[in-house]
């Protein structure tokens, strides 16, 4: 029997109407809408799409955005001064710099100076130090829409074997100390993994972000494993696909997501619920 499929766009759409709702809750209680400014700097043309949607979903959700966009040439300095200047903006409860940063701007030096209250991205080492000592924080988007898609799946992931192939410091690393928190017990694969499909033949929960279309083979995937493609890639054709090879994958596994229209919705309505949870949070 073929895989169910797991609607990351019919979940997010529910999670950004659940949004909608704490939004008009915080603005009737503190007289102002919860606040994210989204900062982009230079002309990337995938970036600016990203920033757009950000701004779309926050009028949709009743979240007041901003945008600041800064000259490609601008100096680091001026980045962080705005970046501070935000910090002390009581308006503003999230702040998102839109990656990549041109190559003269670190990257680590701007994340670094984000209020760690109004990350919303998740990324300061604030954030991810409690993410992986288990404390509260704000956790990054697209690991975070991994595991709703997985909880709302109706997976049970205590003492299940999940395996993650990929080790990025925005997709694989935490999604993998996720994964721990819920008790799965798991393994973290990369580049260097010997024997990647037998490694995958072991998970009962496989989540793949590597950037490689359709790298993930039906056979590596065991009969009955829960199926994240986290990836999205084009083909030259302009096809969208993920990192798992679909058509075979769903003859496999149990439950699988789609792409496009799996974990991709899921990040933008993770940052709308990252947004209130810094609203609320910087409220005390
Ligand atoms: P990175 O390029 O940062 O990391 C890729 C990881 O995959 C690395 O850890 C790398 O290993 C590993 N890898 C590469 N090749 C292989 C291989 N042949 N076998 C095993 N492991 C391999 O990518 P990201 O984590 O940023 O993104 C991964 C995918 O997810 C991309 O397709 C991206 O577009 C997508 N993505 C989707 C998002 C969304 O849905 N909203 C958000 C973010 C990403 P090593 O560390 O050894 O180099």
């Amino acid at each position: 029997m073929p895989a169910s499929i797991i609607d990351g766009k019919a979940i997010a759409a529910s999670i950004r109407e659940g949004a909608a709702v704490r939004a008009a809750e915080y603005t009737q209680k503190y007289g102002r809408p919860p606040g994210l400014a989204v900062v982009i700097v230079g002309e990337n043309p995938a970036s600016r799409v990203y920033v757009n949607n950000k701004k779309k979903a926050c009028a949709q959700c009743g979240i007041y955005s901003e945008e600041h966009a800064l000259p490609g040439f601008c100096t680091e300095d001026q980045l962080l001064d705005l970046v501070r200047s935000l910090n002390d903006d009581p308006n503003i409860d999230g702040i998102l710099v839109q990656l990549p940063l041109p190559d003269h701007i670190n990257e680590a030096k701007v994340i670094e100076t984000i209020d760690p209250a109004k990350d919303v991205d998740g990324f300061h080492p604030i954030n991810v130090g409690n993410l992986m000592i288990g404390r509260p924080c704000l956790r990054p988007c697209t690991p975070a829409g991994v595991m709703e898609l997985i909880k709302r799946a109706g997976v049970e992931l205590k003492g299940k074997r999940a395996t993650v192939v990929g080790r990025s410091n925005i997709v694989g690393k935490p999604v993998s100390l996720m994964l721990l928190a819920e008790h799965a017990t798991v393994t973290i694969c990369h580049s260097r993994t010997q024997d990647l499909p037998a490694v995958c033949r072991e998970a009962d929960v496989l989540v793949v972000a590597v950037g490689r279309p359709e790298m993930v083979r039906g056979d590596w995937i065991r009969p009955g494993a829960v199926v994240i493609d986290v990836g999205i890639n084009r083909l030259p054709d302009k096809k969208l696909v993920g990192d798992v090879a679909f058509d075979e994958a769903v003859e496999v596994a149990s439950a699988i997501t789609p792409v496009p229209g799996g974990v991709g919705p899921m990040t933008i309505a993770m940052l709308m619920n990252n947004c209130l949870d810094a609203a609320f949070a910087l409220r005390g």
